[in-house]
């Protein structure tokens, strides 16, 4: 699955405390992340991850581009709620992207623990279930 890893900056302590513990679950995807974030997560882990723009400089729109290629499997976003960021229609976008393809979006520790458990067990099987749905619909 192709995951994507973005933290704001007082939620990057974090991100890189949940990479290091699940990178036994993460290194069995292909990883991607915004620049500063993945830049700390790979000298902190050694995962290979492909890192675009900063996030301030657009790399939640690259993200958002792959969502709507359909590129993105899901979507992991230790947000920070209490800090008003100047690229905040750049974040706007990235989630709307993700419930207009229907790609599972974490926003905090507690999801993102959720989201990896099911990694792990190899039941995120969204995208069946997505295309089960629209089947039925036809
Ligand atoms: P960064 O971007 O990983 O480059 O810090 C994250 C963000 O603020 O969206």
């Amino acid at each position: 699955m192709n995951i994507a890893l973005i933290a704001h900056d007082k939620k990057k302590s974090q991100i890189i405390s949940f990479a290091v513990a699940y990178q036994y679950v993460l290194q069995k995807h292909s990883l991607y992340a915004t620049g500063t974030t993945g830049k700390m997560i790979a000298e902190e882990t050694g995962l290979t991850i492909h890192r675009f723009q900063s996030g301030p400089l657009g790399g939640d729109q690259q993200i958002g581009a792959m969502i709507a290629n359909n590129e993105m499997d899901m979507v992991i976003f230790f947000r920070d709620p209490l800090t008003a960021q100047p690229h905040e229609p750049d974040i706007s976008a990235l989630m709307r992207l993700c419930d207009v393809y229907q790609v599972p979006l974490a926003t905090n520790m507690a999801s993102s623990e959720l989201f990896i458990h099911g990694l792990e067990r190899g039941d995120v099987d969204w995208r069946n279930v997505v295309k089960a749905n629209k089947d039925r619909e036809t």
